[in-house]
């Protein structure tokens, strides 16, 4: 499952994400959104920590973070 989904047409390119990410996976793209701008994207969905550190910065929410649910299976 990923664990961090962008809403790449919301993004303005500012870059703040990519400051904040520990993992540096967040870069912004060569392509050009609707509105003209780089979007950023994750390179490596499998670092992702799940921080949040992206979406408590992004000024347009465009992310979503999941965190993985622990399965405790009883014996
Ligand atoms: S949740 Fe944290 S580790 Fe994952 S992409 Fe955002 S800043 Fe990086
Ligand atoms: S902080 Fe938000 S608007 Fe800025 S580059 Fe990242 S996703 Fe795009």
């Amino acid at each position: 499952m990923k664990r961090v989904v962008i809403d790449q047409t919301r993004c303005k390119g500012c870059g703040l994400c990519t400051q904040v990410c520990p993992r540096k996976i967040l870069v912004l793209s060569n392509m050009v959104n609707a509105n003209g701008y780089h979007p950023v994207q994750c390179t490596d969905d499998e670092l992702c920590m799940g921080c949040a550190n992206c979406a408590t910065v992004c000024p347009v929410t465009a992310f979503e973070i999941y965190k993985p649910m622990p399965i405790v299976v009883a014996s």
